[in-house]
């Protein structure tokens, strides 16, 4: 913390932007433990990297220094967890009576020593207490008694920032990874609670498949979590994404998936017609004009594009044989990207061969 007389600017900031509430908030509270941001803070003399000792000198790889996976809050072993997280209770238990009233005091003792000597630990054993207090390679900053409830910050970014900032060395890459990566998933994840829940409310309510579908939708549409910048593309109606070339998948499978005709189709023919399936891009191709004869099905898929709707009154429209609709050369001379799909030739000879045929 600065000096209030030479640095009276800084020491506000902190004091409205960088200070973790005494009163445990909601966001605190996590199972049995009042602050999960672990607060108040151990006050130390040095800044420190912790090396919790496990008791036992084992050979697993977990001695590797700080940059391996194994510290931080990497995997370890179980047995080793078992013993890093009774030792970490022991030392919670041997500290309480220091953070009790770390938590309540306002006036806490201005030094390290004289707050130990209030509780009659030595250095030596509240080092050690703290240092077991964490499972991994945590760094402890320098901290007076005082400043327990301070947030870390970096001076010049903090001034410039004028807001509040979490700020910590990563010295475990496997731990950042897994924050960032959690971080990246947490709205997938509350949106897997929220539609489990609404699958056990629509199976009591005995609907039909439709109805059941609906609301699942609805339900989706309604509590996915949107980033800032999807909401502003979708308010302003901005497109969500743009390729200079478009794709088209290609299915080689003669099982593919298929989509049905439309009901006012199907409602007209005879009830023992079979044609009731869309053409698809294969039976399209099969349909091709004469004078695309040679092309292969790769080449009609990126070179044409099917047109649907209106866009068949269009004067370059292709017309396909046996009515099957129509086709245009892509414009530009700008060909499609073609995907399809790929099999085993052990597991799907047939399909494997359809495709290179
Ligand atoms: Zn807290």
């Amino acid at each position: 913390m600065p000096d209030p007389n030479a640095d009276p600017e800084l020491l506000k900031i902190i004091s409205e932007v960088q200070m973790h509430s005494r009163n445990p908030s909601k966001s605190c509270r996590k199972g049995n433990c009042k602050c999960r941001f672990g607060y108040p803070k151990a006050p130390m003399d040095k800044t420190i990297i912790t090396c919790p000792d496990d008791g036992e000198d084992d050979n697993d790889n977990d001695k590797k220094p700080a940059t391996s996976k194994s510290g931080g809050k990497g995997k370890k072993s179980k047995p080793k967890q078992r013993r890093l997280r009774q030792i970490q209770k022991d030392a919670m238990a041997k500290l309480k009576p220091i953070w009790t009233f770390l938590s309540e005091s306002k006036n806490p003792p201005m030094t390290l020593s004289e707050l130990l000597e209030k509780f009659k630990m030595t250095y030596q054993e509240f080092r050690v207490n703290v240092e077991n207090l964490t499972t991994g390679n945590v760094i402890v900053m320098k901290r007076r008694p005082i400043h327990c409830w301070v947030n870390g910050f970096n001076v010049h970014l903090l001034r410039v920032w004028n807001a509040n900032m979490d700020i910590q060395f990563v010295l475990d890459e496997y731990c950042c990874i897994a924050y960032m990566l959690l971080y990246m998933s947490k709205p997938e994840h509350e949106m897997t609670q929220t539609l489990n829940q609404v699958f056990g409310e629509v199976r009591k309510k005995d609907v039909n498949e439709k109805d059941e579908m609906k609301q699942i939708m609805q339900a989706y549409s309604k509590h996915r979590e949107l980033s800032a910048q999807e909401s502003v593309a979708q308010t302003c109606s901005l497109p969500l994404k743009k390729c200079s070339r478009s794709v088209v998948f290609v299915q080689t499978d003669e099982n593919a998936l298929k989509m049905s005709l439309p009901m006012s189709k199907l409602k007209e023919m005879a009830p023992d017609t079979e044609q009731v399936w869309m053409s698809d891009l294969p039976e399209k191709y099969a349909d091709r004009p004469e004078e695309l004869e040679t092309m292969s099905l790769a080449q009609f898929a990126s070179e044409y594009r099917i047109l649907y709707g209106r866009q068949t009154e269009d004067p370059n429209a292709i017309p396909l044989l046996n009515e099957r609709g129509f086709i245009q050369k892509r414009t530009g001379g700008k060909t499609a990207i073609i995907r399809f799909p790929r099999f085993s030739e052990q597991k799907d000879p047939e399909k494997f061969h359809s495709r290179l045929l």
